[in-house]
């Protein structure tokens, strides 16, 4: 069984990136405006997050590591958000799977932050000859959560992975992408044992700020930027009344930030947010990047920034949210729409 359990993880959490992406998103949905990441060995031998947000109750702790969880949570009230909105309660299971996972946490109405270690889905003790039982220690409010030796029992997993720098820099990849999509929180990341972050966020700025930050300044001086959607205020005027629902049923809007014909960089770098999270589109990438064929010379790649929210039952809930591509409801009239937009913003600037 625990075999099971452990490759059932291993398609879930790929390398250190892939856990980073779903600790990233608890400390968000956690409300967190506070992120910081440590890192050793690229990730394998330690990965630590620790966030301000709003904490896990004493009561949880027990069942946090266990798979499904999200709907067994006494603070998790909202099952309709669980449904819809992509919580599945396996990323903290998985991890427990794969690696020695530690949990030091604390509420606002908690007087002390407890702390709780997790092996393959249970609570074990710390070291041997004591309970299982979390234990209270000193702490500020929110969660930080700690992964050590990740993979340690799967190692061919191991040895797919390349090396440890690799590993960091696709963290940072993951972290940087969060921070333009977040600029109102802030993000660290650091190795262990160093004395300054590589990367690190303020939590004032907006977008185009972060992205400055981020991308650095040649990116950030040739940047458009648009706000698209279904709801057009006029063409409802003329609709019939169930016209009008259908049209409802797939709302959507778009924020765009995207380099205009004076940026050339050899790679696309392309950010696609659906309801907050970082997934692929190939579909929309290919789309997108099309609409630069007539305006960049031959070779050279945009930027492209996109937030995308749709009503959370139009995502596909049947492909795996850790699935490298996300498909939904009317993809291809949205796709559409959105490379029309942008490349309506890059005409009415070339003249
Ligand atoms: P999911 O996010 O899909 O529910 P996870 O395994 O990622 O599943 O997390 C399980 C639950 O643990 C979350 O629903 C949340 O209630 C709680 N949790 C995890 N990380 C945090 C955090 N950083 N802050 C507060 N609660 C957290
Ligand atoms: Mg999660």
């Amino acid at each position: 069984e625990s075999l099971i359990n452990r490759i059932a993880a291993g398609e879930i959490i790929h390398r250190p990136a892939s856990a980073l992406k779903e600790l990233l998103e608890n400390c968000l949905d956690a409300g967190a405006t506070s992120i910081r990441v440590t890192v050793k060995d690229g990730g394998l031998k330690l990965l630590q997050i620790q966030d301000n947000g709003c904490g896990i109750r004493r009561g949880d702790l027990p069942i946090l590591a266990e798979r499904f969880t999200t709907s067994k949570l006494s603070s998790f009230s909202d099952l309709s958000r669980i449904t819809t909105y992509g919580f599945r309660g396996e990323a903290l299971a998985s991890i427990s799977h794969v690696a020695h996972l530690s949990v030091v946490t604390k509420t606002k109405t908690e007087s002390c932050a407890w702390k709780a270690h997790y092996l393959d889905g249970n609570l074990v003790a710390p070291k041997p000859g004591q309970t299982p039982d979390p234990k209270p220690c000193a702490g500020n409010d929110g969660t930080t959560i700690i992964i050590e030796d990740l993979f340690y029992n799967t190692p061919t997993r191991l040895s797919a992975l390349r090396s440890a720098s690799e590993e960091y820099s696709r963290i940072l990849d993951v972290i940087t992408k969060y921070a333009v999509h977040n600029p109102k929180v802030a993000f660290s990341c650091k190795k262990a044992g160093s004395p300054s972050p590589d990367l690190s966020t303020p939590s004032t700025s907006e977008t185009a700020q972060a992205i400055r930050l981020l991308y650095g300044h040649s990116i950030a001086k040739d940047l458009l930027h648009t706000t698209l959607g279904s709801k057009k205020q006029d063409e409802d005027e003329d609709m019939e009344g169930d016209e009008m629902e259908s049209r409802d049923d797939s709302q959507w809007t778009a924020e765009a930030h995207f380099t205009n014909a004076n940026y050339q960089s050899k790679k696309m770098i392309f950010l696609l947010f659906i309801n907050h999270r970082l997934v692929e589109s190939s579909r929309m990438k290919r789309a997108l990047e099309a609409v630069y064929s007539g305006v960049l010379p031959k070779g050279a790649s945009p930027f492209i920034y996109l937030s995308l929210q749709i009503n959370p039952r139009d995502v596909d809930v049947n492909v795996h949210p850790t699935k490298k591509e996300v498909h939904f409801l009317n993809e291809d009239g949205i796709t559409d729409q959105i490379a029309d937009g942008l490349q309506r913003q890059l005409a009415s600037q070339s003249h």
